[in-house]
């Protein structure tokens, strides 16, 4: 605290330590300044040059957001751009205004860590970011980030259209453009699109993104078009040009997310109805409250017996579950064990969240049917199990975001490896999670779980690409603060 440079908010600050912006209307958004009122204070330090350009940021999205004349004028460039022969002086000189229009792809945890990671680089390169909305489906999910302003793109008259089903084939892919041999073009185009999703790393030039040759060839164009399903924000700490910056944004690295997703990611008062009313009915009362989350993968088969008995041992093995009295025996004398008749020596409030009902139905059983060895009163809840991941639909996506917001007011997390779900819960929390390790050959590892390293997500798909030898690279290895990921090790993150 006594470095002027860094802060450490304190606890119950409603604008986080600066992170906020005090500009908004309190009611239009009622989570915005209470979240704070039901985390764990935030013990990561927030550097005083992130909050600067945060409000930088808030300008110029100001000046160039939708319903302004220099958004009008960027519109309007991108539908009948300049040609050699029709520039006048006026449209050489670089635009004040260029933007980065963000396309969702996948589930919401895949879809929150991307827009994170599209918004770091729009702080970078000062372009104004905007959240491409084609369907319902993110309808009423998120409140306005930015004040005085929309971060959402007006789609009716927007000249590019289908951006959602934009791939690798997209001719105006960075990665094809390239390919061509137009990246230094005069003038350069309107716009191009970032292909960054997961099967970017198998096309030829997309991957240039991470370097010198990707970013100058973007850094002239007026707007660019993002998709992706990652969390490329450490392969931005990668860049030799960002570095810089980055380091006093980020003086520590290892909580990028915690503050970006803090700033950036605010329920609607619809899904704030629903966290509020699920903590006070079943949370709030609870001396501690620990979070389990259960997610399962295809590609990693798993029994549910198997997985419950890792989630057991975990939790018990961790001491973030009390473990259970055995019942005695019964026989025709003793009527089976006597329960305990004082007062409970505290009070647990599990909160289990997974798609399936089963690990909470048998979580809930174990302390229904034993006491819990220390006499703790352990209660188990679940808000939903909705069995099948329905990204399209906005009730489903409003659930998934209410239940990682409960999820975050947590005590102690206990996740389930590589899920992005689970990322953004413990992200925004601040806390390292206990993780449950991916099976191996249907089975549980052990340890079943291991306390993380870092609260920072992994970027699942890293480019592992060595721009100067131009040849395949370990992105592990390259900077101090980027290393594999422990749930996933062909992974990075920031550390
Ligand atoms: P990931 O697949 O675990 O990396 O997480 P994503 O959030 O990207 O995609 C999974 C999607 O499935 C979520 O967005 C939800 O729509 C749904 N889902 C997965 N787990 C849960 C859960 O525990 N609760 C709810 N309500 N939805 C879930």
């Amino acid at each position: 605290e006594d470095d002027p440079l860094v802060t450490v908010a304190k606890p119950h600050d409603r604008l986080l330590g600066g992170l906020l912006s005090p500009d908004f209307d309190d009611r239009s958004c009622l989570s915005r300044y209470r979240a704070v009122l039901y985390r764990r204070p935030s013990l990561h330090v927030l550097s005083s040059h992130l909050v600067s350009a945060l409000r930088r940021y808030e300008s110029l999205h100001r000046l160039c957001g939708p319903g302004t004349s220099a958004y009008e004028r960027a519109v309007a460039r991108l539908r009948s751009p300049p040609t050699p022969s029709n520039t006048s002086d006026g449209d050489a000189a670089p635009s004040v205004c260029r933007y980065i229009v963000w396309t969702p792809h996948a589930g919401l945890g895949n879809r929150m860590l991307t827009l994170t990671s599209a918004f770091l680089y729009a702080l970078l390169t000062d372009r104004v970011l905007l959240f491409h909305r084609p369907g319902d489906d993110l309808k009423d999910l998120f409140c306005e980030p930015f004040p005085g302003s929309t971060w959402i793109l007006p789609d009716g008259d927007f000249p590019l259209r289908g951006m959602e089903r934009f791939d690798m084939r997209t001719g105006e892919s960075l990665g094809n453009v390239l390919g061509r041999g137009e990246g230094t073009l005069e003038p350069p185009p309107p716009w191009m699109y970032v292909h960054l999703r997961h099967d970017y790393t198998r096309g030829a030039n997309d991957r240039l993104f991470f370097c010198d040759e990707g970013q100058n060839a973007l850094r002239r164009v007026d707007w660019v078009v993002l998709l992706s399903d990652n969390y490329f924000l450490p392969g931005l700490f990668l860049i030799p040009r960002y570095e810089q910056e980055l380091a006093r944004m980020f003086p520590r690295r290892d909580a990028v997310f915690h503050h970006l997703g803090r700033y950036l990611f605010h329920p609607s008062n619809t899904v704030w109805g629903m966290v509020m009313r699920y903590h006070g009915s079943y949370m709030a009362r609870a001396e501690e409250r620990i979070g389990i989350q259960v997610r399962t993968f295809a590609w990693a088969p798993i029994s549910t017996d198997e997985l419950y008995s890792q989630i057991i041992s975990c939790a018990h093995g961790e001491s973030i579950l009390p473990r259970v009295r055995e019942r005695e025996p019964r026989n025709a004398t003793t009527t089976g064990a006597q329960p305990d008749s004082g007062q409970p020596t505290r009070s647990k409030a599990v909160l289990v969240v997974s798609l399936h009902g089963e690990y909470y139905e048998r979580i809930k059983d174990l302390y229904y049917e034993h006491d819990a060895a220390g006499g703790e009163a352990v209660s188990v809840f679940q808000p939903t199990h909705l069995d099948q991941q329905q990204s399209g639909e906005r009730l489903h996506n409003q659930k998934a975001l209410a239940e990682m917001l409960l999820l975050s007011f947590s005590d102690v997390a206990l996740t389930s490896a590589v899920s992005t779900f689970g990322y953004v819960s413990h992200g925004l929390a601040g806390l390292r999670p206990w993780v449950l390790m991916s099976p191996v050959d249907r089975k549980a590892p052990n340890p079943p779980c291991r306390l993380a390293a870092t609260i920072e997500p992994c970027f699942h798909s890293p480019p592992h690409y060595d721009c100067r030898a131009k040849a395949r690279g370990d992105d592990g290895k390259v900077v101090r603060h980027v290393r594999h990921c422990e749930d996933l090790s062909n992974g990075v993150q920031l550390v």
